[in-house]
């Protein structure tokens, strides 16, 4: 165990520094196995060639509140190439921010971060927004520049000390978001911190401090002066981390949700309440299967939202909804930028849970369909909507027994209408599983 003492500050900071750490002399308890041994292992290499460093970030957060990290970031005075003169395996990165990063021996990634002052932007001027970020500064500096309190804190695995410059270890205890500095400033200057408060307190089940919550609702028609690929990033780290219900009703609230995600905004806005329980139904079970470690690929994220929105298995209205489905994609790869990869993903997934229910043939046979390339995925899919809606147990019962479900008299390739000049599809629109899916167009995680 290390103790961790907070206000114990360590040697390298400069006096100012110390004079304005924190020096409430409160005790917490680290498990010295929680520490990553090549996190650590960093942090000493770069003591050891006389720069500041320490862990930092979301990291000390999660250490503090007894939660597993999901990665191990640090902070240090040494520039992007004084890092990368210490270490063989690492590589500079970005443009916005200039970061390192360090690869271990297992594959892992270290983020290795210059210690930032404040770019400059006036609190005076109209445009808020920080689009260059890479003035050096000191380690209170850098704090300063970071979004909320409880990620502001460092931790310095040599002295053993927590290192706490904005009174972020008693919102912990608090369980209370707060951004650093004035919060309207924060929001402004990065609307997609409101995304990133909408994560933690979601994941960690805390409370928005009031100034805080309204800052984040003014900042959020500023969403589009983000870039699509952060927004679209940080939206699906809403979506992957088991917190999609709660997130997604938080963005409705925040009215964020049309901007980020419009089509889902105005299937919400325009559903029946029964539509929008089985809507939230499927994102509880989506969060459920994610929570319980079982992991999916984002079109199976993206799947499992599309699902209510284009209900597949209506019979009579099943070219209606894959037209609908087909418009809800393309509007989402030319607003916010989905890749296309994803989009196609999610498309053969929501068009193959009609072969899983039997309501359509699969070339070659049910059986066949079972050593598809997208079966795992798809019944990923089907059991989510099978535990959202109790619909379809028996077929899920048969394929999981290794059995296929009876083919329903009706399935059949059904005559295809000629479409009208609004609804014409863009791309090919899937008519018999195989020729679609080639091993190739298998949709993977995506890269955003
Ligand atoms: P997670 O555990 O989900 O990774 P995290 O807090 O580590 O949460 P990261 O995105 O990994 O989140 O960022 C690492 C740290 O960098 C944050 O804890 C925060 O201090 C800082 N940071 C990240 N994004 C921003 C931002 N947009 N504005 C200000 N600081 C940020
Ligand atoms: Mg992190």
């Amino acid at each position: 165990m290390i103790e961790v003492e907070l206000g114990a500050v360590s040697a390298p900071l400069v006096e100012s520094d110390v004079v304005q750490a924190q020096t409430e002399n409160v005790k917490s308890v680290i498990e010295y196995g929680q520490l990553d041994a090549d996190a650590v292992r960093i942090v000493l290499r770069l003591r050891q060639y006389g720069y500041e460093a320490y862990l930092v970030g979301g990291c000390v957060r999660d250490l503090l509140l007894q939660r597993t990290p999901k990665d191990f970031d640090i902070a240090t005075n040494a520039r992007p190439r004084q890092i990368r003169a210490l270490f063989r395996n690492c590589r500079l990165i970005g443009r916005r921010f200039r970061l390192v990063h360090i690869f271990s021996r297992d594959g892992r990634i270290f983020e290795v971060s210059t210690f930032r002052a404040d770019p400059g932007t006036s609190a005076d001027s109209e445009d808020l927004l920080i689009r260059r970020d890479n003035v050096f500064g000191s380690a209170q500096e850098d704090v300063c520049r970071r979004d909320f309190t409880i990620n502001g804190l460092f931790f310095d695995p040599l002295a053993a000390c927590i290192i706490d410059f904005v009174d972020g270890y008693s919102d912990l205890k608090k369980g209370l978001l707060r951004t650093i500095g004035d919060p309207e400033i924060r929001m402004r200057e990065d609307p997609v911190r409101i995304l990133r408060a909408v994560r933690f307190v979601c994941k960690l089940g805390f409370e928005i401090e009031p100034p805080t919550y309204a800052a984040m609702k003014a900042a959020v028609e500023d969403l589009p002066k983000c870039s699509s690929s952060r927004l679209l990033e940080e939206t699906f780290r809403l979506l992957r981390g088991g917190i999609a219900k709660p997130a997604l009703q938080m963005l409705m609230a925040l009215d964020a949700l049309e901007l980020l995600f419009p089509p889902l905004w105005r299937f919400l806005n325009e559903a029946t309440e029964r539509e929008k329980e089985t809507f939230f139904a499927c994102v509880s079970g989506l969060d459920a299967w994610l929570s319980g470690g079982k992991g999916c690929s984002d079109a199976v994220i993206l799947a499992c939202l599309m699902i209510a929105v284009a209900n597949p298995f209506q019979v009579e209205l099943q070219e209606d909804s894959m037209e609908k489905l087909q418009g809800f994609l393309r509007e989402l790869k030319r607003d916010i930028c989905l890749p296309k990869r994803m989009a196609e993903g999610c498309r053969n997934l929501l068009f193959v849970q009609r072969i899983l229910v039997g309501q359509r043939k699969y070339k070659g046979g049910l059986r066949r369909f079972r050593e598809h390339a997208f079966f795992e995925e798809a019944m990923t899919v089907f059991e989510i909507w099978n535990t959202a809606t109790g619909q379809f147990s028996e077929e899920l019962k048969a394929w999981k027994e290794g059995r296929e479900p009876v083919l329903k008299t009706s399935a059949r390739k059904p005559k295809r209408r000629k479409p009208s000049q609004e609804h014409l599809p863009k791309e090919r629109l899937p008519e018999e599983g195989p020729e679609i899916w080639d091993s190739a167009s298998r949709p993977s995680e995506t890269q955003i």
